[in-house]
């Protein structure tokens, strides 16, 4: 039962995180988003979503890579709510370089937000899930933590590294009534990627659309994006009775990337 439980979505002010807190504020669960923008525009988002599920939605600035912040968070939505009964681990970013010039301080940035963060939410998180003996806790890593691209160290060893830590998770609550799985996205047409498709475009001389096409082409045998409303449509699964024993998995949603 997914009505009236509290999600946390990290990074859902935009992309992937905003798509599966939707999908799961329309199953009836109260919304904390999360990630940062144009406090207006948020507003409007958060006022929006509520409005139309008729479920509450909060929203929370902390910046996740300062652990503090989220050891505060936590606090706040335990005090405030008893416990965080879904823990969406999505905040991401990108940096891409080949690695002798992959700056040593977007590493220690990637990794910061791309791993640590999840496993200080995590930890924080548990103590009231586990005391209800429900919880589910869903971290987005990407196809890269299944399988490498070149000139993307930082994020590859992030995204494999959240896998590794579901399923470390996945096996210390193997006995209760929470789960950790982790969902693989393959390319999302959201801002993080729109990023790399100007980049391309500007480093191949191409239009931006024929750059799009080609980043599919190279990598995603569908040749379609995968969708927010889909991914939120997997979560929405791996947090209903159905997937109670659905644990430690690393579940690709890619158009068939990681099948080559
Ligand atoms: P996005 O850029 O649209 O969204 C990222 C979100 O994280 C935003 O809400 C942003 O405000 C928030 N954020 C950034 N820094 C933060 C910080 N320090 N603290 C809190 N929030 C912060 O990106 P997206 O494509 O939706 O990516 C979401 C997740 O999905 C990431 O973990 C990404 O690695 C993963 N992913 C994306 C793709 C893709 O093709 N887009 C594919 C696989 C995996």
């Amino acid at each position: 039962m997914i009505k009236g439980k509290l999600a946390l979505v990290t990074g859902s002010t935009s992309g992937i995180g905003l798509g599966i807190a939707e999908a799961l504020a329309a199953q009836g669960a109260n919304i904390v988003l999360n990630g940062f923008g144009d406090a207006a525009e948020i507003e409007k988002l958060r006022a929006a979503m509520a409005q139309r599920h008729g479920v509450t939605v909060e929203y929370e600035n902390a910046d996740l890579m300062d652990t503090g912040e989220v050891e505060a968070l936590l606090g706040r939505l335990t005090d405030r709510h008893g416990a965080a009964d879904i823990l969406v681990n999505n905040a991401g970013i990108q940096h891409v370089a080949p690695v002798e010039r992959f700056p040593a301080e977007r590493w220690d940035a990637v990794i910061a937000l791309n791993l640590s963060a999840a496993f200080h939410t995590t930890r924080c998180a548990l103590p009231a899930m586990k005391a209800r003996n429900w919880g589910r806790i869903i971290n987005v890593a990407s196809a890269h933590g299944l399988v490498a691209s070149a000139e993307k160290a930082a994020y590859v060893a992030a995204k494999h590294g959240i896998v590794g830590l579901t399923k470390t998770v996945a096996l210390e609550t193997a006995r209760t009534g929470v789960t950790c799985n982790a969902i693989c996205p393959g390319w999302v047409l959201t801002p993080l990627v729109q990023k790399q498709i100007d980049e391309r475009a500007k480093a191949a001389g191409t239009s931006v659309e024929d750059a799009k096409v080609a980043l599919l082409a190279e990598k995603q045998p569908s040749h379609e994006f995968v969708t927010p409303e889909q991914l939120g449509a997997l979560a929405v699964f791996l947090c209903s009775p159905g997937a109670d024993q659905v644990r430690g998995v690393a579940w690709a949603m890619d158009g068939g990337w990681t099948a080559q």
